[in-house]
């Protein structure tokens, strides 16, 4: 079977390797893929932009591709889903209406709170002055998001009203897109955040490992916040007490809100938790895809053949694998490269080497931000690789993944040293 994999990130490269561990799959076309779909046995980048419905549907139809993965957010709310569907090609992700969980701030905070899903206290409003009035009233700390997508741009936790009034301004100045301007002022809370991946066929709802994901800049998660600095699976503070509370009390009630709303949700229902010290899970936000580094951990300890789940949850099938999707011993870390610079400005076109002499250390190292470019491969992005290893146990895999990051060289190369030892320290 043959399979396009939309987006040119990490998460993708990650799913387009997994799928061919696979037998049944013959070849991946990523659209438009990076520097290490380029050079994967069994890969093909095809020059199209991630909004290319048509362009893709011809490529499609002409080669016989039997699934169409898509990775980012941004064409899944653009449609791509409805687009394919209509053209009765089989196509894994939300359709729009769905999407609106993570491209409408407000429209998934009303269903939260509809469906009584745990969610901090949060007011929504079109107005700038009434957004205001509100923040100082309420005092802060306080969070501000921007209602649509904003690339992790969006969003400021306030720690004076001042920083709050401001991040108000740059939203209804447009800084976010000037349609329909919409802010969701919500109440800050503190714990520790783990992203919950899980698939669903509209019907059955199935948690994947439970991941946590390093988005500050800095060690000791420090500094500005970028797309995700590392991750590691699985995440110790998600107990099976805890992960069966969070299948009833979160997923399958979202899942119920959305079939009220007549949308038939198909692919990743992604929930940004925070788990506060009572131990208290919280919404924090819903993503309509993968996440980026987390599924790089998870996907390097499933054993189940991953074009299986894919395609169970098209075919509205995935209670087959109820509660039996099978899971390698042990844990997995992905430590990011990034350029020098990110999450501001970087510069580009770095050669890259060590690469061989990393994977010869028993790692994946996945490409985000890499292009080849006259068969050298060079830097392309702020994120530029995702070094990942699992070990038996979350110490073993995170000195397995030090040691082949250190074989990585480029001008300016960027990590953070402690990725994955929070949880070591609060085991302890
Ligand atoms: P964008 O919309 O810009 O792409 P995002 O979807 O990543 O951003 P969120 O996940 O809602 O936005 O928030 C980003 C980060 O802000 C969270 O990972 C968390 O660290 C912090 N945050 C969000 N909401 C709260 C809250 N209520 N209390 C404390 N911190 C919060």
């Amino acid at each position: 079977m043959k399979v396009l994999v939309v987006g040119n990130g990490g998460r993708e490269h990650a799913i387009a390797k997994k799928l061919l561990e696979s037998t049944r799959i013959k070849q991946v076309f990523c659209v438009p893929g990076n520097g290490g779909t380029a050079t994967t046995e069994g890969c093909q980048n095809l020059p199209l932009n991630i909004d290319d419905f048509q362009g893709m549907e011809r490529f499609v139809m002409v080669n016989n591709i039997s699934l169409v993965i898509v990775g980012p957010e941004l064409p899944l709310s653009l449609g791509i889903v409805d687009y394919f569907q209509q053209k009765k090609l089989m196509a894994f992700g939300p359709t729009q209406a769905g999407a609106q969980i993570e491209s409408s701030k407000s429209w998934a905070k009303e269903l939260m709170l509809e469906a009584g899903i745990p969610t901090p206290k949060a007011a929504v409003f079109t107005n700038p002055e009434a957004a205001k009035a509100y923040v100082v009233e309420q005092g802060t700390p306080i969070v501000i998001k921007a209602d649509g997508l904003a690339s992790g741009k969006g969003v400021t936790v306030a720690t004076t009203v001042k920083m709050a009034l401001s991040a108000i301004n740059t939203i209804f100045r447009g800084a976010f897109g000037t349609d329909n301007i919409r802010v969701v002022v919500e109440e800050y809370v503190t714990g520790q955040e783990v992203s919950i991946l899980a698939l669903t066929d509209g019907i059955t709802v199935e948690p994947l490992l439970p991941a946590q994901d390093h988005k500050a800049i800095g060690e000791g998660d420090k500094g500005a916040n970028t797309g995700g600095m590392g991750a590691y699976a699985p995440a110790p503070i998600i107990t099976p007490e805890l992960m069966e509370r969070i299948q009833t009390e979160i997923l399958e009630p979202t899942l119920v809100a959305l079939q009220k709303r007549q949308i038939d949700y198909r692919g990743v229902l992604y929930a940004g938790l925070m788990i506060t010290a009572e131990g208290e899970p919280q919404v924090l936000e819903f993503n309509c895809r993968f996440g980026d580094p987390e599924t790089q951990a998870v996907l390097s300890l499933l054993e189940t053949p991953l074009e299986d789940l894919l395609l169970a949850c098209c075919q509205q099938r995935l209670g087959e694998f109820s509660s039996n999707i099978r899971w390698k011993e042990g844990a997995s870390v992905c430590v990011v490269l990034a350029s020098g610079g990110y999450p501001g400005s970087y510069q580009k076109g770095k050669t890259i080497t060590g690469i061989e002499e990393a994977e010869a250390k028993g790692v994946e190292v996945f490409h985000a931000g890499t292009q080849l470019k006259q068969q050298q491969l060079v830097s392309d992005g702020g994120r530029v690789l995702g070094v990942t290893a699992v070990g038996e146990t979350l110490q073993q895999a995170i000195a397995k993944a030090y040691e082949a990051v250190d074989c990585i060289e480029f001008e300016g190369v960027y990590c953070r040293r402690d990725i994955g030892r929070r949880a070591l320290v609060d085991k302890n």
